[in-house]
C-alpha cells in the first residue's frame, strides 16, 4: 500500500498546491528532492548554481589555491599571504565572487533586492560552521554618507538575518567608519593602504570580547584589515572575518 502522505504529497503537486519561490531567481518552482529547506529555498537550477566552493583555499586570505598554486592543496598560504601579517583568528568564506553569488551580492547591494538577504545569510550561516561562536557579530560599516545615499547597508541586512536565526548578538555600532575614502577597486595597493589610514574607529565596548566581522566580498583583504586593527585596539580578543564572497583571481588583489 502507499503511503498516504506520498498520495497527499503527489496531489498537491499536481494541483500546483507545493509551488514555492526560489530565494535567488524567485521563480516559482515545485520542491523536487533539491534542497527543499524551507529557511532556504532554491530552484534545482540555482541551488546547483549556489553551491558553496569547496576546493582548497588559503587559510589565510580564503583565496582559492587552484588559481595561483596547485602544489600543497589544503591547508597552506597562498604567495599574497605567505610571510605577510593578517590581522584576524580565521576567516570563512561561502564561494567565489563570480556567477550566481556575485549577482545575488549585487542585487542585494545596488538593486536593495532585500529579498537576496536571507538567501545570503543562510550562505553566511554555512560558511560559519567552521568559525568559534563569538560573543557578538560585527557588520562591515558604511560611512554614514553613503549609508544615506543608499538608505541601507547590504552586510548589516545580511548579519540580522544571520542573527536571528542563529541567536547571535549583532553589535553593529562596535565599528564605525569615519572617512569616505575613494573606491578601493581604483587605487594601487599603497594608494590603498594611504586610503584606509584611520578609517575606521571601534567602540570601547568591543574590549574583550571575541567577534566575527562580516562583509559580503573580500578582494584585497585591505580593508578588512584596517576593520579587523580598529577592533583589536580597541581590546577585542579576537576578531574572525566571515564573507560571503572571496574575489577568485590574485591578479584582482594587484
Ligand atoms: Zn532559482
Ligand atoms: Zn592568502
Amino acid at each position: 500500500m502507499r503511503d498516504p502522505r506520498g498520495i497527499m504529497r503527489a496531489i498537491a503537486h499536481a494541483l500546483g498546491l507545493d509551488e514555492r519561490r526560489c530565494a535567488h531567481c524567485l521563480a516559482p518552482f515545485s520542491p523536487g528532492g533539491v534542497n527543499t529547506d524551507a529557511a532556504f529555498p532554491l530552484c534545482p537550477s540555482c541551488a546547483e548554481a549556489l553551491s558553496p566552493y569547496g576546493g582548497p583555499r588559503c587559510r589565510l586570505c580564503a583565496l582559492p589555491l587552484h588559481e595561483t598554486n596547485t602544489e600543497g592543496a589544503g591547508h597552506t598560504d597562498c604567495p599574497d599571504c605567505h610571510g605577510t601579517f593578517r590581522p584576524w583568528q580565521g576567516i570563512a568564506c561561502y564561494g567565489l565572487y563570480e556567477g550566481a553569488l556575485r549577482d545575488a551580492i549585487l542585487r542585494l547591494k545596488f538593486d536593495g533586492e532585500t529579498a537576496q538577504a536571507p538567501f545570503l545569510a543562510a550562505c553566511l550561516l554555512e560558511a560559519a560552521a567552521c568559525l568559534p561562536r563569538p560573543d557578538a557579530v560585527v557588520p562591515m560599516p558604511l560611512h554614514p554618507s553613503r549609508l544615506r545615499e543608499r538608505g541601507f547597508n547590504q552586510v548589516h541586512e545580511m548579519t540580522r538575518r544571520l542573527c536571528s536565526v542563529t541567536g547571535l548578538h549583532a553589535e553593529p555600532a562596535l565599528l564605525s567608519r569615519t572617512k569616505v575614502g575613494i573606491p578601493q577597486e581604483k587605487l594601487s595597493a599603497d594608494e590603498r593602504a594611504r586610503n584606509l589610514q584611520d578609517s575606521f574607529a571601534a567602540s570601547a565596548r568591543a574590549s574583550g570580547l571575541a567577534l566575527w566581522l562580516v562583509d559580503d566580498v573580500m578582494t584585497t583583504g585591505s580593508t578588512l584589515s584596517a576593520a579587523c586593527e580598529a577592533l583589536r585596539k580597541a581590546g577585542a580578543t579576537a576578531v574572525h572575518v566571515l564573507l560571503a564572497a572571496r574575489t577568485p583571481l590574485a591578479a584582482s588583489e594587484k
